[in-house]
């Protein structure tokens, strides 16, 4: 049976729970009661649990049994800033593919209205995240970090393999970069504009390949989320 999956906001070693605009969904829309089982994840353990208390802003589940769960691809995405509307559906999108971690980056043709609104968008990029989680059923939620200039986003990368999405790109494949497999990687996806050229050699210099997902220009959102498509059916 497909139970149906919570992602709590706080929890002990033997409870958790559901706060705020969760909790007042279960208990209001979803009329929970005492008693009813689902799954829920504490501190990234997928458990099953089963709800203790029904109140206004807090549903409280006891957890019983931890169950298997699925580990998130090891990738990490670095997703220039672009429209906001388009970013957001490639950040929902890339979450429900596995996507391990999103750094948002300033690069330099992002709008500059939207470098500027950027910091403030975080949380609402980390509540699509969530949702999109828990909706996709996994069992973790992807870390979301602070927009940074691509300098230091790239310091911030630790995967084995670093792979820059570019149009420019006419040879080497994403496919075919990770053949053999790879135990973890970072996929870096341009604004609307693309990558400056002065990007691009910090991307080479930190040792980053230059990949194509094929001859057509893709939105970046486009990009992202066929980028992950392959990472995840390669690794
Ligand atoms: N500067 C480009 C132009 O106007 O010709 C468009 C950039 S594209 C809209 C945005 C980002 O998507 C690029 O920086 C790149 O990361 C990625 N991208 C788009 N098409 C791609 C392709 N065929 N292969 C790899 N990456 C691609």
């Amino acid at each position: 049976m497909t139970r149906r999956r919570w992602i709590a906001d706080t929890w002990t070693e033997t409870s958790a729970s559901l706060r705020g605009e969760q909790a007042a969904h279960l208990a209001r829309v979803l009329r929970a009661e005492v008693g009813q089982v689902f799954d829920v994840v504490a501190n990234g353990f997928l458990h099953r649990a089963e709800i203790s208390f029904v109140g206004e802003d807090e549903v409280r589940f006891v957890l019983h049994e931890e169950l298997e769960a699925e580990a998130a691809l090891p990738v990490h995405l670095l997703m220039a800033v672009f429209k906001f509307d388009h970013m957001e559906w490639g950040i929902e999108k890339a979450t429900e593919l596995g996507a391990e971690r999103i750094t948002p980056v300033i690069a330099r043709r992002t709008e500059k209205h939207l470098a500027q609104a950027a910091a403030k968008r975080v949380e609402r990029w980390r509540r699509i995240v969530r949702e999109a989680a828990q909706q996709s059923r996994r069992s973790d939620v992807p870390a979301v970090d602070e927009p940074v200039a691509l300098k230091v986003a790239l310091g911030m990368v630790r995967a084995e393999r670093t792979l820059l999405l570019a149009e420019t790109e006419q040879e080497n494949s994403l496919k075919a970069a990770l053949e053999g497999g790879a135990e973890s990687v970072a996929v870096a996806v341009g604004p609307e504009g693309g990558w400056t050229p002065e990007e691009m050699t910090l991307f080479s210099e930190a040792g980053w390949k230059h990949v194509t997902l094929g001859p057509r220009i893709l939105r970046a959102e486009t990009a992202a989320i066929a980028g992950l498509a392959v990472c995840a059916a390669m690794l």
